[in-house]
Order: C-alpha cells, then sequence, then structure tokens
C-alpha cells in the first residue's frame, strides 16, 4: 500500500517500455492469436497506431468448452516472434501452473486473467518469478480483495505487478460488464502500483471502447488493454469487442487528446 510505499512502481517490461511512468502503456491486439500471419499483421497495424506492447491469448477461458481455446504453446511462439520482428513486448495470459515455464519463456508480461484473480496457488507460483505480471480484477471482486491477490504475489518475491480493471458483473445486461471508473483513482490512492483499464472487456462493445478509454485516462489510468482485429465478425474470440485498425487509430488519436490534457 502507499502507506509502506509512498512513490509510484515504475516496471520494466523490456524494449524500453516502463508501466507507471509518465509515458501511457497501450497494450493492443487480437483476443486470440489465430494464426502466425495474423499476429504479424496485427502487430504491425497496432504499432503503427502508436500501441507499445503486443497482446494475444494462446490459452482461453472461454466459457463454452465447444469455442476455440486458443493454440497453446504453438500461440505462444508465434506471439513472440510478432514481438520481436516489430520491437514490441508482449503479454498472454498463463491459466495453469502446468504452463509457466513456457509463458515465461516466449512473454514479457505474464497476464492472470479475471477468472483467476483469486486462484491463490497460481498466485503463488507467478509470485516466484521476476517477470512482470498484470492481474485483472475478478468479475466480482472487491478492491480489497484485488489489492491483496496482489500481495500473494509480491509476498513471494515479484515486486512487477501491475492491476487491470476490466469490469465488473452487476445487475446490467445491456453491456457484457460494467466497467468500474471508480476503481481507477481508488487504486491510485491506495497502491503504489500501476493500473491498466481495458474497456474491451470493461463493456463488451466496439462502440463503447474509445470514450470509455477516454474516462479510463481522464480519470489517472497507467494505460489501457484494448483488443483489436482487421476483421471484428470473424474474429475466433470476443469479436463484438474488438476494433478495427481503422477504429483503434482512432481511438489513440482520442486518448492521446485526452492524456495531453491531464
Ligand atoms: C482477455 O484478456 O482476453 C481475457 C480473457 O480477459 P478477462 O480475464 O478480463 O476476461
Ligand atoms: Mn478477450
Amino acid at each position: 500500500s502507499r502507506e509502506f510505499h509512498p512513490a509510484d512502481s515504475v516496471i520494466d517490461v523490456g524494449y524500453g517500455v516502463k508501466i507507471g511512468g509518465t509515458e501511457l502503456a497501450v497494450m493492443a491486439g487480437p483476443c486470440s492469436i489465430e494464426n502466425e500471419e495474423h499476429i504479424f499483421d496485427s502487430a504491425r497495424a497496432v504499432k503503427a497506431a502508436g500501441a507499445n506492447i503486443l497482446r494475444g491469448g494462446a490459452f482461453k477461458p472461454r466459457t463454452s468448452p465447444y469455442t476455440f481455446r486458443g493454440l497453446g504453446e504453438e500461440g505462444l511462439r508465434y506471439l513472440h516472434a510478432a514481438g520481436k520482428a516489430h520491437g514490441l513486448p508482449v503479454i498472454t495470459e498463463l491459466m495453469s501452473v502446468r504452463d509457466i515455464d513456457a509463458v515465461c519463456e516466449y512473454a514479457d508480461i505474464i497476464q492472470i486473467g479475471a477468472r483467476n484473480m483469486q486462484n491463490f496457488m497460481l498466485l503463488d507460483e507467478v509470485g516466484r518469478v521476476k517477470k512482470p505480471v498484470m492481474l485483472k480484477r475478478g468479475l466480482s471482486g472487491q478492491v480489497e480483495e484485488w489489492l491483496l491477490a496482489a500481495e500473494y504475489i509480491m509476498a513471494q518475491g515479484n515486486p512487477n505487478v501491475i492491476l487491470c480493471e476490466r469490469g465488473i458483473r452487476t445487475f446490467e445486461t445491456a453491456y457484457r460488464n460494467t466497467f468500474d471508473v471508480n476503481a481507477i483513482p481508488l487504486v491510485r490512492e491506495l497502491s503504489h502500483l500501476p493500473i491498466i483499464a481495458d474497456p474491451s472487456h470493461g463493456t463488451g462493445k466496439a462502440s463503447l471502447v474509445t470514450p470509455v478509454a477516454m474516462a479510463a485516462i481522464a480519470a489517472g489510468a497507467d494505460g489501457l488493454m484494448i483488443e483489436v482485429h482487421n476483421n471484428p465478425d470473424h474474429a475466433l474470440s470476443d469479436g463484438a469487442q474488438s476494433l478495427t485498425y481503422e477504429r483503434f487509430a482512432s481511438m489513440m488519436r482520442s486518448v492521446g487528446a485526452v492524456a495531453a490534457a491531464v
């Protein structure tokens, strides 16, 4: 907490990118790594628009086991190669301790997904490695529970933790999740850890992503996670919330204007 660590943590994620400092961290890319060519093209497009970190899922926590669950280790190799080719650090989700060595080999940041926020054994294990870890807020995670989950990682010796607000479940069904903008200034008050906003999962709807991204930056977020796909209607996961390359570039301009004003 701030009480014991008053200064903001700044986390070096490689390729000269730091999260929590003065520059905004923008993690962008497809929900899932779909094939080699697709992740390379996504890397090129998001970098051209100003993203500084590439995202892509290889182990996907899908609601239905009959939908695409990711390419696994093959996907990790494509993601790593695409990041290297375009000079971008990469982030991907680790769902199971089983895959920790592979994820550490190929990723610059380990993502712990919302569904695993309180998977304490998994948190212990990522606490024992030195890789930066981005911990997403659980679907029904209270802020205090989320900060204590981050403590699990740090208590094992890994101080490189980044938080990510990705929306919570409420009574509202008009959108997939309710992005909790309140959490951003509150977390900044309570914690020294950087906070990233994910308006893609936070809304579930592409048309809402840019305004909510702008609100998150105005509220003090250190960066964004944005799902981008060249053809959202044909995405293997989360197409409804994915921005096209053009829409992502336009979002970057809007967010840049907000960042310059705050
Ligand atoms: C994702 O980033 O694609 C993802 C599955 O996120 P969350 O854990 O927030 O649902
Ligand atoms: Mn997704």
